[in-house]
């Protein structure tokens, strides 16, 4: 089931706040478990994503990544950047359990690199 604030009443533009703080968290975490983060697409336009959605990189036209409320997240290991899926789903469940709206996309098993908080206004 999908959770969203709509309910709520809470705006765009704190949603992208609260956001990013949990973003700051996330990578305090990362740090503390040893695993170095760099970034990768956090704000995207539409021009990008139907770019993305017409060379088979994205299924929606529709991400979160418009809305500045998804960051794909690069992890390295003793110095490599890995695809493992085991240390992207640390991060996920981390990820997952600082706010009922945040989603990763480990955790779907696919999209790995993907962060978001799933607020819809
Ligand atoms: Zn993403």
């Amino acid at each position: 089931m999908i959770n969203t604030l709509q309910s709520t009443g809470l705006k765009l533009s704190l949603a992208q706040q609260i956001f990013s703080v949990n973003i700051a968290k996330l990578i305090m975490y990362a740090n503390e478990m040893g695993y170095g983060i760099t970034f990768g697409e956090a704000f995207r336009t539409q021009y990008q994503q139907d770019y993305y959605v017409q060379k088979g990189l994205s299924k929606t036209k529709n991400s979160l990544h418009l809305n500045r409320l998804a960051i794909d997240l690069n992890i390295f290991i003793n110095g490599k950047y890995t695809e493992d899926n085991f240390y992207y789903k640390v991060l996920g469940n981390f990820w997952e359990s600082i706010n009922k709206l945040n989603q990763a996309g480990s955790l779907w098993n696919w999209d790995n690199n993907h962060f978001e908080m799933h607020f819809i206004e």
